[in-house]
């Protein structure tokens, strides 16, 4: 049985085509500029298309579709444009001279070949927005409950370099502006930051980074024969075997959220980052898992589930999806989006905890 109910949350119905009362079909964020006290946030980037050889197996026209798609079917999705993230901001997670590589041409034939891209203007700038994109929906996430990104995700992004498609990794980037941003609001505590990395991959660029930072603590559920294969060790890595369906994934899921909450004891994160990767989807090219897309749909109501109950805000990233059929990898990020609707709808009408009171509007 797959399905659970959520107390406080908007029931599937009203949810998924987002016609809940009172809530009026969205305008587009880009063309006005402003955005909708009343509608999830969402920021895209697709139209920053990064040019590449025939043959690719990047599936670039995910992200439009995804957009077209939620644009359709989500109306109380506001969808916005994603801004630039600024040299500064990515050198709080990344090599300065790494970054200057990427942003002047400057990075070796071996760099662009790890990366996976070649490089142009347009691949820097399109790596940009996506970490951009990130920031921005980890802020609104902190004011509003939840918000997500189409894209991002790019987990597989050290501080010195690219790999496997990730050029900068948008939530290392995002998760140290958090903090520099909320020190400068003056709360005296640090905010904690848990990453909840559920992509077929394991983060390993984001574990790396956040190797010696006890601020930010690394969940990684992925395939254990999987890409990479040298794995930089999370806070907690939980390592799945070939084929492994929902049963199977969503007990472990339960078991590693079980041992984060019990990690956090002496006090709970501020914010998390959900890595909400289609990967593990049974037509996945790449996944090797079998999850079915109720599976999946599932595991995302367990992760928002959970940290709703903890009045924790979630800013969640796509990640990877490679499905044999692309429209099935779209099916997934769909059911994502629809889940951070309806803990975005749920969340205002919560107590405040702590978080909100300080954060203020
Ligand atoms: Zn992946």
């Amino acid at each position: 049985m797959l399905r659970c109910s959520i107390e406080g949350v908007p029931g599937d119905s009203e949810a998924v085509d987002g016609r809940s009362p009172g809530r009026r079909p969205r305008g587009h964020g880009a063309a006005t500029g402003l955005a909708d006290s009343r509608l999830v946030k969402a920021f895209y980037s697709d139209h920053f298309v990064l040019p590449l050889p025939a043959g690719h197996r990047f599936p670039m026209h995910k992200y439009s579709l995804l957009r077209d798609r939620v644009q359709q079917q989500l109306p109380a999705v506001e969808l916005l444009e994603a801004p630039a993230a600024q040299d500064g901001e990515l050198a709080l997670a990344h090599d300065p001279v790494y970054v200057r590589a990427v942003a002047e041409g400057l990075l070796s034939a071996a760099q662009q070949r790890e990366i996976g891209f070649p490089w142009s203007p347009a691949m820097a700038e399109r790596a940009r927005r996506s970490v951009g994109a990130t920031i921005a929906a980890a802020r609104v996430a902190l004011r509003e409950g939840v918000s997500a990104q189409l894209a991002g995700g790019t987990h597989h992004a050290y501080a010195g370099k690219g790999s496997g498609f990730c050029v900068f990794n948008d939530v290392a980037v995002a998760a140290r502006l958090m903090q520099a941003e909320w020190h400068r609001r003056g709360h005296g505590a640090m905010l904690r930051v848990l990453v909840i990395d559920l992509d077929v991959h394991q983060g390993n660029g984001t574990a790396s980074i956040f190797a010696r930072d006890d601020s930010v603590y690394t969940l990684s559920l992925h395939g254990a024969r999987n890409f990479p294969f040298r794995k930089e060790p999370s806070d907690l890595d939980v390592d799945l075997p070939d084929g492994c369906g929902d049963e199977a994934y969503l007990a472990a899921l339960d078991t590693a959220l079980e041992r984060v909450w019990a990690a956090h004891a002496q006090g709970l994160p501020g914010l998390v980052f959900f890595v909400a990767g289609a990967d593990p989807h049974e037509d996945d090219r790449l996944g090797r898992l079998k999850l079915s897309l109720k599976g999946l749909a599932e595991r995302d109501r367990r992760v928002l589930q959970a940290c709703h109950d903890r009045g924790i805000p979630v800013a969640v990233s796509m990640a990877g999806g490679y499905g044999h059929d692309i429209q099935r990898t779209v099916d997934v990020h769909h059911h994502t989006l629809a889940e951070c609707l309806r803990y975005w709808q749920a969340w205002p009408q919560r107590r405040p905890g702590p978080l909100m009171e300080q954060s203020g509007p």
